[in-house]
C-alpha cells in the first residue's frame, strides 16, 4: 500500500468560496498550488478572493498574518482549466466542486483517469457520503474526506473521514497534509453524513429555515435572538451568508423536505438575482468589500401580519 508522506504539490479543484481558501491556505504554507476550474469566469475572480481572503487573515490572525508572505502564496498558486495539468504530478488531490453526487462521481472519474500512482485523494463534500462516489475515482482505497469550515485560516478544522475502502496510509496522510497546511487535524473515526461539524450545524440552519419559511420570524430576527440568548456572535442567517447561497441551496434541496426544498428555491432566486452570500456582497445582510456587515436586506422580510 502506498504511504503518503510528501505534498509539495496539491491540486484543488473548484475555485469557489471553499476551494480558493484551500488553495490559499495550502499556498501560505509553502505548498505549489494548481487551482483547476471548469468555469473561466471563477479563474478570472480568483484576484478579488485573493483580496476577500487576505482582509480575513489580516482580521483573525494578527501577527500570524505577514504580507510578503501572503504575496509569496499568491505567486505560488497557477490557475489553469487544464485538469491533466492540474492533477497530473499531484501530490493530493483536493475536490471542491458542487455539492452534487452526478457531478462529483463524474470529476472524480476524470481525476482517477490523469492522475498519478502517489496521489492522495481528498473530497470536501458537506453533506454527501464519501463511499457513495469514492469508487467513481477508480482508487477507493486512497481516497478520504478532508473537510474543511468556512474561514479555513481561522475556523481551522480539517475532518478527516475514510469509507469502508480506505486504507489507514490514506487517511494518516490526510491527517499528516492537515497538520502541514495550518489545520487542527480531527479524525472522524466512522462514515457519518456530516462530519462532527454538520451533524451539530445543518439540524441548526434546518431549523433556521423552517422558522423563516413557515413565516414565524424573520431572518434579523432570528439571528438576534440566538446571538442575544447564546451569546454567540452570529446567528444562522449570517451563516448563509458566509457559507455561501450555492453550497446551502444543494444541502437544503438535497434534504427533500418540502419545506428545506422551499427555502432553497428562495435561495436560488437570491443566486440568479447576483446575490449569494458575503462573498459578493449580498445575501440575508449586505456587506463591505472587507466582508464587513453593512445592513439588512429588507426584500427577506415577511409581510406585516
Ligand atoms: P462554490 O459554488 O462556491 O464553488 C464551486 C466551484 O466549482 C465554482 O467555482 C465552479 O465554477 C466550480 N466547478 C463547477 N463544476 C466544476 C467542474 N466540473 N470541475 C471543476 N470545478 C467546477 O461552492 P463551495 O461553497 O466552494 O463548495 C464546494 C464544495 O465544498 C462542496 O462540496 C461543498 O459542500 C463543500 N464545502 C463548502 C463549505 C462552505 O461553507 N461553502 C464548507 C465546507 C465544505
Amino acid at each position: 500500500m502506498t504511504a503518503f508522506t510528501t505534498f509539495e504539490k496539491v491540486a484543488v479543484l473548484g475555485t469557489g468560496v471553499l476551494g480558493s481558501q484551500i488553495i490559499m491556505q495550502a499556498a501560505y504554507h509553502g505548498k505549489e498550488v494548481y487551482a483547476y476550474d471548469a468555469v473561466e469566469d471563477a479563474l478570472e475572480a480568483l484576484p478579488q478572493r485573493w483580496e476577500w481572503i487576505r482582509a480575513g487573515y489580516k482580521e483573525d490572525l494578527g501577527e500570524g498574518y505577514d504580507a510578503q508572505r501572503f504575496d509569496e502564496a499568491i505567486e505560488r498558486i497557477h490557475p489553469t482549466s487544464d485538469l491533466a495539468e492540474a492533477v497530473g504530478d499531484a501530490d493530493i488531490v483536493i475536490e471542491a466542486v458542487p455539492e452534487n453526487l452526478d457531478l462529483k462521481k463524474k470529476v472524480w472519474a476524470e481525476i482517477g483517469e490523469k492522475a498519478a500512482d502517489k496521489t492522495l485523494f481528498a473530497t470536501n463534500t458537506s453533506s454527501l457520503l464519501p463511499s457513495d462516489f469514492a469508487d467513481a475515482s477508480g482508487h477507493p482505497e486512497k481516497f478520504v474526506t478532508l473537510h474543511y469550515a468556512n474561514r479555513v485560516w481561522s475556523r481551522n478544522t480539517a475532518e478527516v473521514m475514510g469509507t469502508d475502502k480506505s486504507s489507514q496510509e490514506a487517511i494518516d496522510g490526510a491527517l499528516q497534509y492537515a497538520e502541514e497546511t495550518g489545520m487542527v487535524p480531527v479524525h472522524v473515526r466512522k462514515e457519518v453524513p456530516g462530519y462532527l461539524l454538520n451533524s451539530l450545524s445543518i439540524p441548526w440552519l434546518s431549523a433556521a429555515a423552517a422558522l423563516y419559511v413557515n413565516g414565524v420570524a424573520n431572518p434579523e430576527e432570528i439571528d438576534r435572538t440566538w446571538r442575544i440568548a447564546t451569546g454567540n456572535d452570529h446567528g444562522p442567517f449570517q451563516a448563509f451568508d458566509l457559507v455561501g447561497f450555492g453550497v446551502a441551496s444543494n444541502i437544503h434541496r438535497n434534504s427533500g423536505d418540502p419545506v428545506q426544498v422551499k427555502f432553497a428555491d428562495m435561495l436560488q432566486e437570491s443566486i440568479d438575482a447576483g446575490h449569494s452570500g458575503v462573498a459578493d456582497g449580498q445575501g440575508f445582510y449586505t456587506y463591505d468589500s472587507d466582508g464587513n456587515q453593512t445592513g439588512v436586506v429588507k426584500d427577506w422580510e415577511l409581510d406585516e401580519q
